[in-house]
């Protein structure tokens, strides 16, 4: 079909990162003289537009003649399209079409995807004095898995890179051995297929998957905190790969000892390997990493004073800087306004503001609670009445706009909520902000009073 030798096309022109982050989201809906592409979010709808969709029309119409079909953009996913010839132009995660995704198994036992996200290797990540270790361990293992250090545990806070390096080691593994099987999963996600197989009553595959994979990547193990039967599974997955020499990677938030909630005989084996840490960046480190994301991800040449600019104000961690940058660049989009430190601080000011107040999750719950008079105990409570689900949702998607945190941080703070909860909220309000004029003027209340 027309598409995939489009994708083809732009897989080989474009510089990998941009193919990742732009093309590759997109699905596509093949009709008679059409082809509908569906982005995840306005954002990436416009910037397609407005970069690649030449580019597109004109290659269709080069392999095409004039039988080449149009293109049209909108904002949607495959699951909300019924009843129509659909073609996912490939997951953003792990792409299928990749010979290295596959390993041989047992017949009828599911492949377990790697879940690797392809943009996350060695070559885009920015090296600096607060990393420097983590990567050269990183780089170790990915060239000899199971041989060198077993487990890799990494630590440090949120949004220094930690999730960046695992991929990068699963990646340069595959690479070096296509047949690897490579497995990353969120703590939180292992949880989930341990919980489901329990109720499916396939526990028993759900062992033995994971006790055959070649290198086990496991992010953020401190949600493993007071989930015993997870952990005594993790336990038993731990020793059985680590007898075997296969490789074992683990992240969190903390030292393996200052894990809390965690088994002793869990936090000891965590031990066993090499630890590393990741520190904040330092200043010229956070300058290099803005510079070298602007250009892999949106062909920026971003001028130095604005690197300086964002890198001195934005000081928390890399996923805020990216945050930071993807705001002044879609600014920068909309208003066809060109990026200089007076646009970037103008784009920045929300943000540099309830940094400024230090805003956090408790005083965005509070505030909101106050606003729609009802009990902070009830946005973190079960409880699903409009009254009380809404201003919730409008809480959490003000925690992800003015904090760091993650979405599964998020959750957490949430009464224990899972991360697509604060995902769907997130989505909810920012598609409500747009067609309901009551949850956009409480959305801005809300903010103003937060940030100023
Ligand atoms: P963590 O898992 O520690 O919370 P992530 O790995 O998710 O952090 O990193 C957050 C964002 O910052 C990601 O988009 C990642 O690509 C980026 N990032 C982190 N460290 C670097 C680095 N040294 N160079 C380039 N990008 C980085
Ligand atoms: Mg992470």
């Amino acid at each position: 079909n027309f598409w995939s030798k489009c994708i083809d096309h732009l897989e080989h022109d474009l510089p990998q990162q941009q193919f990742n982050t732009w093309i590759r989201p997109l699905q596509s809906v093949e009709e008679a003289h059409n082809i509908r592409l569906l982005a995840p979010n306005q954002f990436v709808l416009n910037w397609v537009q407005n970069h690649y969709l030449d580019n597109i029309t004109s290659y269709l119409q080069t392999i095409a003649g004039s039988n080449a079909p149009t293109v049209s953009l909108e904002i949607g996913s495959r699951a909300n399209t019924r009843n129509s010839q659909e073609q996912p132009t490939g997951s953003p995660i792990s792409s299928q079409d990749k010979p290295r995704a596959r390993a041989p198994r047992p017949e009828n036992d599911a492949p377990m995807p790697s879940n690797l996200n392809p943009n996350f290797v060695f070559d885009t990540f920015v090296q600096g004095k607060s990393n420097q270790l983590a990567r050269a361990a990183s780089i170790q293992i990915g060239e000899n898995p199971g041989t060198a250090y077993n487990p890799l545990f990494i630590y440090g806070g949120v949004g220094l890179g930690k999730t960046h390096l695992m991929h990068a080691i699963g990646n340069m593994i595959l690479d070096n051995n296509p047949k690897a099987r490579v497995v990353y999963v969120h703590s939180e996600g292992f949880v989930a297929q341990m919980v489901k197989a329990l109720q499916h009553n396939t526990i028993d595959d759900f062992k033995r998957r994971f006790r055959s994979v070649n290198a086990l990547l496991i992010d953020d193990v401190q949600f493993f905190a007071g989930k015993e039967r997870s952990q005594e599974e993790f336990f038993h997955t731990f020793n059985a790969l680590f007898e075997s020499q296969q490789q074992i990677i683990l992240s969190s938030d903390r030292f393996p000892k200052e894990v809390s909630g965690l088994e002793e005989r869990l936090k000891s084996r965590f031990g066993w390997g090499l630890t590393v840490a990741i520190e904040p960046p330092d200043l010229e480190t956070r300058v290099a990493i803005l510079k070298s994301k602007a250009d892999q991800l949106f062909g920026v040449d971003l001028p130095n004073e604005v690197a300086f600019f964002i890198g001195k104000r934005v000081r928390s961690n890399i996923r805020e800087l990216e945050g930071a940058l993807r705001r002044i660049i879609a600014n920068a989009e909309f208003t066809g306004r060109p990026i200089t430190q007076e646009f970037a601080k103008d784009a920045l000011r929300d943000m540099l503001a309830a940094q400024d107040k230090q805003v956090t999750i408790e005083n965005i719950q509070k505030t909101v609670a106050e606003y729609f008079k009802i009990r902070t105990s009830d946005l973190l409570s079960s409880k699903r009445s409009r009254t009380i689900a809404r201003p919730r949702q409008i809480a959490m998607s003000l925690a992800k706009e003015l904090t760091n945190h993650s979405l599964p941080e998020i959750g957490e703070a949430f009464g224990g909520r899972d991360h697509t909860t604060v995902l769907y909220a997130t989505r909810k309000i920012l598609e409500l902000k747009e067609s309901d004029h009551r949850v956009e003027e409480d959305y801005g209340n809300l903010l103003r009073t937060l940030t100023s």
